[in-house]
């Protein structure tokens, strides 16, 4: 099941939305404010080349133990 990130452009918060479908096109809706101002988060393999202050990812896999 697919799911795609997006963030409201009125409150800001960031939710997942479960696609059942991906020929069903369903408006996401804000779980917060109920805002359909929202904007679907770029996939991280296909933000290369975007540059915008805000978002910042951290991974940490191999941490050292201590
Ligand atoms: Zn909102």
């Amino acid at each position: 099941m697919p799911i795609y990130e997006y963030h409201c452009d009125d409150c800001k918060e960031p939710f997942e939305v479960f696609v059942r479908s991906v020929n069903a096109p369903a408006q996401a809706v804000c779980p917060k404010c109920g805002s359909e101002h929202v904007a679907k988060e770029v996939a991280a393999f296909a933000a290369v080349g975007l540059s915008s202050g805000g978002l910042s990812a951290s991974s940490t896999s191999c941490a050292p133990s201590g």
